[in-house]
């Protein structure tokens, strides 16, 4: 009797002890997602608000550091910042040679457990569609990778054709899914997200993966070439909305969408941008690097992601050149050094910054950076874009979930990217260790 009431308050205790856990997780992310777009009608995004209103949402998710696409989306997959999981930036800072063909578009690259690992290790089925860093990913038995287009190839969709995996699934792709697929079906552009959902579907319908990882991008595309508020924006939330639906349907077609938990994420909000700032410049002009960065003259470069950018030193242990670099910074006029902070190292390693760096400069919102050597520190900028260092609400990304195992009718503040993973190591009952991201209280479905 002593030990039944011992079980039966340990049950009280566990949260999820009686919940429903679901057989299925669905994971789309959004490139570029904002919470604007669920939490205010007027962007037509019906689908999303749907969900959220029968679940969950999020008033803001912070980013990685830098708040770009790669890192970030590795951050959702492991629940670790960058330092852990070995993906600084959407490109690394390497010669040609060393980058090779497919850069950080390769998961062996991640130096840590991913989700996709973790339920494979449990024996689930594990599917991908365009997701990054999943090129030559091991643990997804259907993947569709995020492989590089090549536009010099007489089919500039071959890499995709060679790494998707098993052998042959693209073709099977195009014969059941899409219909034949050129380089202008999956450049970004509205068609894309179309492609890449009926992809998904079809993989749901067929193999009912227990896990998929889903990644529609045209959003992003047109926040870059418009900004935060362009109709081509508008036109592709809309048409992401639909795809999600579209997703929807099929677990519905699949009759697994009582056992799934829907979970919508974006990797980084978006900033209008008006200046550009040039570092390197000045650091030209002091003879710290030469004018074309290919060559291998240098002992200092900035090296931007948008809205921020990292010091590299040729030799790490060059005191006198950080020193010089350090000077040139602080000594930039008062109205330049106005569009910036610098991000010290102390805080970078809050942020899990690629060890390297000895410090970074973020730019405030409506500036970015480029690498540019010559011409003036200050220039034009236009259109879009993130990186920034993540602490103002326009560079939050969204959260949206829904489904079996969930909550409802939860609004979450503020959480982090790193909080996802533990969601759904928990739903799925993964057993990931090590997390810099805790699983946020209150998103599990009470106990029955
Ligand atoms: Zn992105």
């Amino acid at each position: 009797m002593k030990y039944l009431k011992f079980l039966i308050a340990l049950l009280l205790l566990s949260p999820a002890a009686f919940a429903q856990m679901p057989k299925y997780v669905v994971v789309i992310s959004i490139d570029g997602l904002r919470p604007e777009f669920y939490k205010d009608p007027s962007w037509g995004a019906v689908n999303l608000r749907q969900l959220a209103e029968n679940g969950m949402y999020a008033d803001g998710v912070r980013g990685d550091m830098p708040t770009v696409t790669y890192p970030s989306h590795t951050t959702i997959i492991t629940g670790k910042f960058p330092a852990k999981h070995g993906i600084y930036y959407n490109t690394p800072f390497e010669t040609k040679a060393q980058v090779g063909e497919l850069g950080y578009t390769d998961s062996r690259r991640i130096t840590t457990e991913t989700i996709w690992d973790a339920a494979h290790k449990k024996g689930l089925r594990t599917a991908s569609v365009l997701w990054p860093v999943s090129v030559n990913q091991s643990s997804i038995d259907y993947n569709m990778p995020d492989a590089p287009r090549n536009t010099k190839l007489a089919d500039p969709l071959q890499p995709f054709r060679q790494y998707s995996k098993p052998a042959g699934l693209f073709e099977e792709m195009e014969k059941n899914a899409t219909g034949k697929l050129y380089n202008h079906d999956l450049d970004g552009h509205l068609s894309t997200d179309d492609n890449l959902a009926r992809m998904a579907s079809y993989l749901i319908e067929t193999y009912k993966p227990n896990l998929i990882t889903i990644h529609l991008v045209c959003v992003d595309h047109y926040s870059h070439m418009e900004g935060r508020l362009g109709l081509d924006v508008r036109k592709a939330v809309e048409g992401i909305d639909h795809n999600i639906g579209r997703i929807i349907e099929a677990t519905v077609r699949a009759g697994t969408t009582d056992s799934t938990a829907f979970i919508i994420v974006g990797d980084h909000g978006f900033v209008n941008i008006t200046t550009q700032l040039a570092p390197n410049v000045e650091l030209a002009k002091a003879g710290l690097v030469g004018k074309n960065l290919q060559e291998d003259n240098w002992k200092a470069q900035f090296f931007q992601q948008g809205g921020s950018t990292f010091l590299y030193l040729k030799d790490k242990n060059d005191k006198k050149t950080l020193k010089q670099v350090r000077e040139i910074v602080d000594n930039l006029p008062v109205g330049i050094k106005a569009l910036f902070k610098i991000i010290e190292r102390p805080e970078l390693d809050k942020f899990g910054v690629d060890p390297n760096v000895p410090f970074a400069l973020a730019a405030i919102p409506g500036i970015s950076f480029t690498n540019a050597t010559e011409g003036d520190i200050v220039r034009a900028g236009s259109g879009g874009t993130h990186g920034h260092f993540p602490d103002f609400p326009e560079i939050e990304t969204g959260f949206v979930a829904s489904g079996c195992g969930l909550a409802k009718q939860k609004i979450i503040h503020q959480m982090g990217l790193e909080n996802i993973a533990p969601l759904i190591n928990a739903l799925l009952k993964l057993d990931m260790k090590d997390m810099d991201g805790a699983l946020y209280p209150g998103l599990l479905a009470p106990q029955k």
